[in-house]
């Protein structure tokens, strides 16, 4: 059922002519006050082609903020240092069934996460791969930004945020005190912070992501085992789309990883990474229109994995 490569290109205007939102429906995070300025009818896709080949439509050459997208490469850089072994002792890989933030679960499983991409998740990897690298973000960043040459930290926005970390930063001590956390609470939380704060468009974030897709290799060489790679995809689809894992997996069926930026990346293996912005969010912090364009990708190409 692949539309074959001229229909493809004429599939993503079709998508960007039915979804880019015209009212300003859904909600931006509080949290980040540069998300809140972003115009509501923004709406880009890019489809980054194993084979090479990157298809755009709408807004997909405009930089937005990854946010929760940065979790999967860090993650993936971190099981890449040591196989995935001293990391899966510090955070399990189930859903959370929590919001993305809470520190309930956090305490009520003596610290150790549920998953890596909710934040306690994220910040223990990130803990991870202070001690492998020592500049974890910066690591980030060079992943993000190593097949396109283009991604950059928005200094404004990373301040803006960092200035209103107390949750995380609450997050980060209850880890400490939990003893599931090895540098300091601030110094974890400014490199995850940090991370969240890359500025990329969809067709370098899909370019980015096609080692997902593709084995562990990206445009610029291997980047994670096939096994790693594997194990990612798996907890995207299990993990990726906050507290509606599920109903995505449902509706669309493709690993995936939202971020409150609007963005979404998602992977179809073995065939190209999709990745999908526009700013407003659902009630589970999912891009609005991102995932019903997502879900119309999906049933118009076949591409669901089931
Ligand atoms: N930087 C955001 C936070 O930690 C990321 C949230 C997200 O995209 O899930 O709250």
């Amino acid at each position: 059922a692949d539309p074959g490569r001229p229909g493809l290109g004429a599939l993503l205007e079709d998508l960007v002519r039915a979804h880019r939102p015209t009212r300003a429906l859904g909600s931006v995070p509080g949290s980040i006050p540069h998300l809140a300025e972003v115009d509501h009818t923004r709406f880009g896709i890019a489809v980054a082609m194993a084979s090479g080949e990157v298809f755009e439509a709408g807004d997909a050459a405009v930089p937005f903020s990854v946010q929760s997208i940065s979790k999967v490469f860090s993650l993936a850089l971190a099981l890449g240092h040591d196989g995935g072994s001293g990391l899966w002792s510090r955070v399990h890989r189930e859903p959370s069934g929590t919001a993305f933030n809470s520190l309930v679960q956090l305490e009520a499983e003596r610290g150790i996460p549920r998953n890596p991409f909710i934040n306690a998740g994220a910040l223990v990897v990130t803990d991870h791969l202070i001690d492998a690298v020592g500049d974890a973000s910066g690591e980030v960043l060079r992943l993000l930004a190593a097949p396109s040459g283009r991604g950059a930290v928005n200094e404004d926005a990373f301040a803006a945020e960092l200035a209103r970390s107390g949750r995380n930063l609450a997050l980060a001590h209850l880890l400490a005190d939990l003893g599931n956390l090895r540098n300091p609470a601030d110094a974890v939380v400014h490199h995850y912070v940090r991370q969240c704060s890359v500025e990329m468009s969809c067709a370098d974030v899909a370019r980015a992501g096609l080692f997902l897709a593709d084995d562990g290799v990206g445009p610029g060489g291997r980047v994670v085992s096939p096994a790693v790679a594997k194990r990612l995809g798996a907890v995207m689809l299990t993990c990726g789309m906050y507290d509606a894992a599920g109903e995505f997996a449902y509706r669309v069926g493709l690993p995936s990883k939202s971020g409150v930026g609007g963005g979404i990346l998602a992977i179809v293996p073995g065939v190209c990474a999709v990745c999908v912005w526009s700013p407003r969010l659902d009630a589970h912090g999912n891009s609005i229109a991102g995932a019903a364009a997502l879900a119309e990708l999906a049933e118009r190409t076949g591409w669901s994995i089931f």
